[in-house]
């Protein structure tokens, strides 16, 4: 039976952090056991804020190495570049042809980073969705692992393949869905800063290659409240995120025992604060050292990205030869 088709990206723009990891990563590794599978640096996407080439650079190996660190194997997984695959790109100007304005304009993280960034405001940033659309249907993926955050993002992505289906009378595109890692809702990994998601520009990742102590001062210092007055009250959003973490982090007893403590009144978040800080660092050591190792290693490195590319392209041109016979770029003379 042929395997089902699988892609995913992260943007190398900082190190990897929890919401990476419980958002994505973890599904990548369940799903290169079963699926055929495309994970990818998105370094094109990186550029809508404009990083130096000094930090784009160390920002892919970074995230690459982090890859490998995690257990994304190269030799189950196709692990490449995104600007390695020039068919990307071309696929990407194809499909801003049927992209319209105002469905980009309105997508939220759009909005978001136009609210937060009005000094830059560029072409990039509306046409986010178009080229990550292209990223995904140019390998033909069924799924697509991704955290809440990008749930509109790949309904866009649905979008502009159903309508290229539809434009050209083809069923050259499946429709990729969402994947999370337990069949339930995508998920949100909250920051320790009260609201929000933990994320790379937000500037609130607890990251992977972390050290230790960096992780306790982070986590000691998360917003809190006064604690509850009256037992079984509702927690506020910035208790009920680090409830979140814990989850995430934490077996089951734990969890419930801070549970019972909140319900009853007679919580101490330092004593959760420290729990969940050592059980974070419990998960990301080995990870963490991983990391520094495979860093040093330039040419196994090179060597991963250049056997990624080459495999990613062969599936790239594939699809990109059949869009360009549907649109009618095929020469008849
Ligand atoms: P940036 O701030 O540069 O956009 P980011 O932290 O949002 O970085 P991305 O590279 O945009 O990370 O996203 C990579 C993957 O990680 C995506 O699948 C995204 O859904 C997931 N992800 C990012 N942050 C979270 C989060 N807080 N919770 C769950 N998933 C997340
Ligand atoms: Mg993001």
């Amino acid at each position: 039976m042929t395997k089902q088709i699988v892609v995913s990206g992260i943007r190398p723009t900082g190190n990897l952090h929890l919401g990476n990891y419980f958002g994505a990563v973890r599904s990548f590794l369940k799903m290169q056991e079963d699926y055929n599978c495309y994970f990818f640096i998105a370094d094109i996407h990186s550029l809508t804020t404009h990083p130096t080439p000094v930090n784009l650079q160390s920002g892919v190996k970074q995230v690459l190495a982090e890859y490998l660190a995690c257990g994304i194997d190269p030799e189950k997984s196709i692990i490449f570049i995104q600007s390695d695959v020039p068919e990307v790109s071309e696929l990407y100007a194809f499909l801003n042809m049927n992209a319209y304005l105002g469905e980009l304009e309105r997508t939220t993280s759009f909005k978001e980073k136009a609210r937060k960034n009005p000094e830059n405001v560029n072409a990039g940033l509306l046409t986010y969705p178009v080229l990550m659309a292209a990223d995904i249907i140019i390998h033909k993926a069924q799924f697509v692992p991704v955290g809440k955050d990008q749930e509109q993002n790949l309904e866009m992505a649905r979008k502009f393949a159903g309508r290229f289906n539809r434009m050209y009378n083809c069923e050259l595109f499946p429709l990729p869905q969402p994947f999370t890692f337990d069949g339930g809702d995508m998920i949100k990994v909250p920051g320790l800063d009260g609201s929000g998601k933990m994320g790379k520009s937000e500037g609130n990742g607890i990251f992977l290659v972390e050290d230790p102590k960096d992780i306790r001062k982070k986590v000691m210092r998360a917003v809190t409240d006064a604690g509850p007055l009256e037992p079984n009250s509702k927690k506020a959003e910035a208790v009920e995120n680090l409830f979140t973490l814990l989850k995430i982090v934490s077996t089951p007893e734990v969890v419930s025992h801070f549970d019972a403590a909140y319900n009853d009144c007679s919580i101490r978040y330092g004593d959760l604060k420290k729990q969940l800080a050592e059980d974070i660092i419990a998960f990301t050591s080995p990870i963490r050292e991983s990391i520094l190792e495979i860093l040093k290693d330039e040419a196994y490195l090179g060597k991963v990205a250049r056997m990624g590319a080459e495999r990613a392209r062969e599936s790239a041109q594939k699809t990109l030869n059949e869009v360009k016979d549907v649109i009618g770029f095929r020469r008849l003379f």
